[in-house]
């Protein structure tokens, strides 16, 4: 991303795939949504969320909500990857993210189930990833479709509950000693870190130095480290400079993490 470059709008899913778009590090991708159309639905109410809060839509509804059929997600999914295909069009990730936190539907382990076996059917070689706040790491349903999945990209954005509660605002109950223990056995896990400055700031010395003993505790395979790109819910949000970002990242790595600014 560009350091000057102007944040961008977002559009909440209206339907359950969205895309392809070109994307820097993923070629083509191929957006899955699992939560019901035009939406938010999420545990957090993050102040940088480009899907404006979730206070005002969804707050509390994560349990109650009415989610959408598994048959209706795969039957658009599959008649997306239909068309793409009969086109000729590359589609290299689809990742599961859409209108918040697409884990918190209660069929998830199906919906990634259906989703592989149509990868495998029109795009072998694509990668299915998830972009998670890891709140539901350590539910049943959700650790056995994230081991399904390609590859699974967890959201960690502090390594204190001070900055948690700031920068994510959880609507519900983090323990962040649970969900640290639950990213560590799921293995094989991504950590993508979101830092911020302005009204809420999560890039101080101490602040990063906990960020990086809960790295320690995950042992990540990659860590993603990167700020706003577009738009948040609370306008007095600033980016954080890409030296900043580089200087966190050589923090990590120098703690013997694979952490790269995205
Ligand atoms: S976890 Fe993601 S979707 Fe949920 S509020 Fe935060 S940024 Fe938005």
């Amino acid at each position: 991303m560009a350091e000057n470059a102007p944040l961008k709008n977002y559009q909440l899913a209206s339907s359950y795939t969205y895309g392809p778009i070109r994307t820097r590090r993923c070629g083509m991708s191929l957006g899955l949504n699992t939560l019901p159309p035009n939406l938010k639905v999420c545990s957090f109410d993050c102040p940088y969320c480009q899907c404006g809060w979730t206070e005002p839509t969804a707050r509390g509804r994560g349990e109650r909500l009415k989610y959408p059929e598994v048959k209706e997600i795969l039957g658009e999914i599959e008649t997306r990857l239909a068309e793409l295909s009969a086109a000729g069009e590359r589609v290299d990730t689809m990742t599961f993210a859409g209108n918040g936190e697409p884990t918190l539907h209660p069929k998830f382990r199906e919906i990634v189930e259906g989703a592989m076996a149509l990868k495998k059917k029109y795009y072998p070689a694509a990668i299915v990833d998830v972009l998670s706040n890891a709140q539901t790491v350590n539910r049943e349903n959700v650790r056995a479709g994230l081991k399904l999945l390609d590859r699974r990209i967890l959201k960690l954005d502090g390594g204190n509950m001070r900055v948690i509660e700031a920068v994510d605002k959880p609507l519900v109950k983090f323990d962040l000693p649970e969900i640290l223990e639950g990213l560590r056995t799921l293995g094989d896990v991504t950590i993508q870190s979101m830092f911020v400055a302005g009204s809420t700031d999560n890039t101080g010395d101490e602040d990063v130095a906990d960020w990086i003993k809960c790295l320690d505790v995950v042992k990540p395979v990659a860590v993603q480290v990167y700020t706003l790109d577009r738009f948040p819910a609370d306008k007095g949000l600033k980016r954080v400079p890409k030296a900043k970002l580089e200087a966190i990242a050589e923090r990590a790595r120098k703690a013997g993490h694979s952490a790269e600014v995205f």
